[in-house]
């Protein structure tokens, strides 16, 4: 019988999952939204939208319909990831979904724990930290479409829902798992469904699964996944052997997160790059695009990188002359288009980087749903796809994912 049904807010966070998913032991497939038939012998599924910065109530259809299609395959355990950065407006997406997903299940509580402290998320007194430094000074506040302003994660979350919000102490973790159920418990018998919980440590992620063992869904991040395997002791997995890459590589970044600009700068030493300028996407799409192509055509037998231009004054500019929405769907509509030009080429290995960015990528690719092969970098594995042009190598990468060397780093994995 398959155990866990997940629902990704986007597409990188979903191979994120997935990768951990399998690294718990279960024997785990993504796809690309609903799929029309379970694949066999899988322990886990993780349907991937791409539902972070839609209307909330788009968001809510789409989940409650993976969900639907969930519970008809007989999936007991339920789980809703979003970013280990708690990307989200005041507006949602995180809590209208969640609640949406609860009531759905007939549940009157869940969890929140979108701590992953093997990529330095973790989680204490409800405030979410990035390494060393609160979320809300870690760059993530000028995030273009989620600019998370405040690390109180119960504050956030409170701005997302009518209902109340409340915290599962790090203390109270610390006692152990009978501790955390029966503080649980309390709290929704006091009125409190929705529930963020600190995290210092893997252990405590584990401490949490089982705490929650009770609760037909849980939210969260990634890491969450880590500590599942320890409650059901699925058949042990491991991630797939993927095919030797033959052809192009390629990176396509649209992510302006800290990380992603590290990588850039990094590679930009390494190999061939231009940047994308949503100004003159905006006034000449098809030039820019012709003029990229005809810069790539005679580079293509060395890892390239093509990058949207994310210095701060220019995402400024791009979104005050073009609005938020448009300037973000206007960088995301050229990598796609050139990802299909130069794939339909040569190119038979691609990174993205940027979580809205894979998702538009990997729809005009056609693809499907992804095989989970080895990790690059925690959270990011490599996978493999069969995509319109072909079977394609694909690493998506979360803009703050990845150490800085991994553009250059990651082909090495899949060579011959
Ligand atoms: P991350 O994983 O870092 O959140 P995403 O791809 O999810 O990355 O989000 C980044 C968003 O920012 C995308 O919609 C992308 O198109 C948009 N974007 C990238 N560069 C610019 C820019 N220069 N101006 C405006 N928006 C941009």
């Amino acid at each position: 019988m398959p155990i866990i049904g997940c629902i990704a807010d986007d597409f990188t966070g979903g191979t994120d999952l997935a990768n951990n998913l399998v690294k718990s032991g279960f024997r785990t497939v993504q796809t690309i939204g609903v799929p029309d038939t379970l694949p066999e012998d899988v322990d886990a599924i993780v349907i991937a939208l791409k539902s972070r910065s839609i209307a909330a109530e788009t968001a809510i259809a789409q989940s409650l319909a993976a969900l639907d299609w969930l519970e008809g395959q007989g999936f007991e355990k339920f789980y809703f990831k979003y970013c280990s950065t708690f990307d989200s407006t005041p507006q949602g997406n995180i809590g209208p979904v969640a609640e949406a997903l609860m009531h759905a299940l007939g549940e009157t509580q869940t969890v929140f724990c979108p701590a992953f402290p093997a990529t330095g998320r973790t989680v204490y007194q409800g405030h979410l930290f990035v390494g060393d430094t609160l979320l809300n000074e870690s760059g993530m506040q000028s995030h273009p479409l989620n600019p998370m302003t405040d690390a109180n994660l119960v504050r956030w979350l409170a701005h997302q829902s009518e209902a109340r919000t409340g915290l599962l102490p790090a203390e109270v973790i610390e006692a152990g798992e009978q501790a955390a159920t029966d503080h649980l418990q309390a709290m929704n018998a006091d009125g409190c469904p929705l529930v963020v919980t600190d995290t210092l440590s893997d252990a405590q992620l584990t401490t949490i699964a089982r705490a929650s063992r009770h609760l037909r869904l849980v939210t969260g991040g990634s890491g969450l996944a880590l500590g599942l395997g320890a409650l059901y002791e699925p058949p042990a997995s491991a991630p797939a052997d993927l095919p030797k890459a033959h052809g192009g590589a390629l990176i396509l970044a649209g992510s302006a997160s800290q990380r992603t600009r590290e990588q850039i700068a990094h590679a930009r030493e390494h190999m061939p790059a231009q940047a994308v300028d949503p100004l003159s996407l905006a006034k000449d799409f098809e030039h820019t695009i012709e003029r990229i192509l005809a810069w790539a055509a005679p580079r293509l037998g060395a890892p390239l990188l093509i990058h949207s231009d994310t210095r701060p004054e220019i995402v400024e500019q791009a979104q005050h002359e073009l609005g938020v929405t448009a300037a973000g769907e206007l960088v995301e509509r050229a990598l796609a288009a050139l990802a299909e030009r130069l794939v339909a080429r040569d190119i038979a290995r691609l990174i993205i980087a940027g979580g809205e960015t894979s998702g538009t990528i990997v729809n005009t690719l056609g693809i499907h749903s992804l095989r989970i092969g080895g990790e690059i970098d925690p959270g990011v594995p490599w996978t493999f796809a069969d995509s319109n042009h072909g079977p394609l190598h694909l690493a998506l990468k979360s803009g703050n994912f990845g150490a800085p060397d991994m553009f250059t780093r990651a082909w090495d994995l899949i060579n011959d």
